[in-house]
């Protein structure tokens, strides 16, 4: 029972019991003197609900003192002139400095003969003397390294090279409270706490064979109000702020990571992830795959599992179907039998009541929410859709083949649209496009700087009819065929394109800088203003945001594949018995009509 709550977490000794408990207490009526309550039951499946710890993960809360949280973060000089000495690096989502020895993110490891100028700090030592008094640690760690996330910033999943350093990794968490996310390679996640000045003591099998997958953000509040110290001299002052009050800035994570170079070859019990007994080097984050099943497991981890996890929250933000999608629907003749294929939240199946629709979704979870809206929906691999050939007058794939990682696979998933149609059936496709400035227009996606980092396009605005067929629609002449039409890769302009390159974690509302990519998602417990009107003044979003006191924030990654202009018709120009009919680029999205004859 949780007291002052209104809820409570009973456990029963028997799954048949939960079900009894549910069945003759869900829905009863309590009278609680004037008023009475109604009990809502459900029950879950224990394993399922709690996960424990990773073996060998201990945490100590309030292991520093703020005076030397204080001093420690005093102590790192992050000017450049400090640059060489401590192997300074600027990386994509954090900044980061190492003393004693430089870990190399390219090679995963430590060059053990090259020591740094800067050794372990001194402030460090007491520290790391606690640490051993206290049983933490046996040995003193030689090698420390310094990361600065800033809010909203994370880490791609790793394991620390197991060749590199000794057993024990202590990380110190210093200015900001944060969730570290443990996985396991079986699939288990734990999420864990570190609460600002707390150690974290890695052994074992959550050093050797868990992975830090991401770190999570803080509350999107910037600032605190706070007493201020002694004035400082010169010191700039806030305006509107009263004199006995400052500003800290916060959401600034800074962690001390301390470790110890290991000389002699790992003899861990954790083979499989052990680079030392022959398993390759852990990976600094997924790459572009390099083989079907690669590209099976990278969507697996990259887009079904993100979006079972987040459903419900993407849910809430997909509620305005775009106008020319409705436009398409709206074109097809009465009785007509139409299939959306990766349906989502079913946003689409309830616009033209005249069809017959039929929707599915990789994502159960999304496609319990399009059944509890009424729609006919199930689940289904858009590669292998159960349904007959030749069954459908039309098909949607709307946002759907960027999230595959091969061109293989993206051209089976239209030849897979392709196949459900009738003779002289139609698909409307749309992908997200690299080009999110077009005609000297920039997408909604990139203008929508209030609006929460969804990392996707959510095209809202009311084209007028006139206005649609000018912008940018191309009407191919039926009788040409799409052999000759434009090759994205003779155009790639600096484009990433590296088979085996690690994906880059784009940011969110910017224009992209390559075409394979992570893009995170924001996941909120409930929805936010925002989210319900993206036209809100930015004062008014602020203030949302505020709202959302003391939570945190995961980010899940999200795989992308976005299209280059001309590559989708290449795309389908590649699958026999099927016609362009019109391309053209809408809101950030390339979008093609195809004909099957
Ligand atoms: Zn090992």
């Amino acid at each position: 029972r949780q007291p002052h709550k209104s809820y409570s977490h009973p456990v029963s000794r028997s799954e048949d019991g939960a079900r009894k408990a549910h069945a003759n207490l869900n829905g009863w009526k309590l009278q609680c003197g004037e008023s009475s309550i109604t009990l809502y039951l459900s029950y879950v499946d224990s394993e399922a609900a709690s996960v424990p710890l990773p073996e060998g993960l201990a945490l100590v809360e309030h292991f520093v003192s703020p005076e030397e949280e204080a001093q420690l973060l005093n102590v790192i000089d992050w000017s450049p002139t400090q640059g060489d000495v401590t192997a300074q690096k600027s990386l994509k989502h954090r900044r980061v400095k190492h003393y004693g020895f430089e870990f190399r993110y390219d090679i995963n490891n430590v060059d053990k003969d090259k020591p740094l100028a800067a050794g372990l700090p001194d402030e460090c030592v007491p520290i790391l003397q606690r640490c051993v008094e206290q049983g933490h640690t046996n040995v003193l760690p030689d090698q420390l390294t310094v990361n600065q996330y800033e809010s909203g910033q994370g880490i791609p999943p790793h394991v620390d090279t197991h060749s590199a350093f000794e057993d024990t990794i202590l990380s110190l968490s210093l200015g900001a409270k944060t969730v570290m996310e443990f996985r396991h390679p079986d699939g288990r996640v734990a999420a864990v706490v570190l609460p600002e000045r707390s150690l974290l003591v890695m052994k074992g099998e959550s050093r050797y064979l868990w992975s830090v997958v991401f770190c999570v953000r803080i509350t999107p509040r910037k600032v605190d109000m706070v007493p201020a110290e002694a004035p400082r001299a010169g010191a700039p002052t806030e305006p509107g702020i009263q004199s006995n009050l400052t500003l800290s800035r916060r959401g600034t994570r800074t962690s001390f990571t301390f470790r110890k170079i290991r000389h002699e070859p790992c003899r861990c019990a954790f083979p499989s992830a052990c680079d030392s007994q022959g398993a390759p080097s852990p990976s600094p984050g997924p790459s572009l795959p390099s083989c079907p099943a690669d590209a099976a497991r990278l969507e697996e981890e990259y887009v079904h599992r993100v979006y079972s996890t987040i459903a419900s929250h993407f849910s809430d933000t997909r509620h305005t179907p775009w106008p020319r999608v409705c436009h398409f629907l709206s074109s097809l003749p009465s009785g007509s039998v139409l299939a959306d294929v990766g349906c989502g939240n079913g946003k689409y199946l309830g616009v033209n009541a005249d069809l017959v629709t039929v929707g599915c979704d990789r994502s159960t979870a999304l496609v319990q929410i399009c059944a509890a809206r009424g729609y006919h929906a199930f689940v289904s691999d858009a590669l292998s859709v159960p349904l007959r050939t030749a069954s459908c007058d039309a098909c949607i794939s709307i946002a759907v083949i960027h999230h595959f990682s091969t061109a293989e696979r993206r051209l089976a998933a239209v030849k897979e649209l392709v196949r459900l149609l009738k003779p002289g059936g139609q698909a409307l496709i749309y992908v997200w496009a690299f080009e999110q400035e077009y005609n000297k227009q920039k997408s909604k996606y990139l203008k929508q700087i209030f609006k929460e980092d969804h990392g996707e396009f959510s095209s809202t605005n009311l084209l007028s009819e006139k206005s649609q067929k000018s912008s940018g629609e191309q009407i191919s002449d039926p009788s040409c065929h799409l052999e000759n039409s434009h090759k994205p890769s003779d155009n790639m302009q600096g484009v990433s394109r590296v088979p085996d390159a690690h994906l880059s974690v784009h940011t969110n509302r910017t224009a992209f800088i390559s075409q394979d990519l992570l893009v995170p998602w924001h996941l909120k417990g409930g929805k936010s203003q925002q989210e319900e009107n993206p036209d809100l003044s930015s004062s008014q979003a602020s203030a949302s945001a505020l709202k959302l006191e003391s939570g945190t924030v995961p980010v899940f990654h999200r795989y992308y594949h976005v299209f280059q202009q001309g590559e989708l018709e290449h795309l389908c120009a590649q699958v026999s018995g099927v016609k362009v009919k019109s391309s053209y680029h809408d809101q950030g999205n390339w979008c093609v009509v195809l004909q099957k004859e």
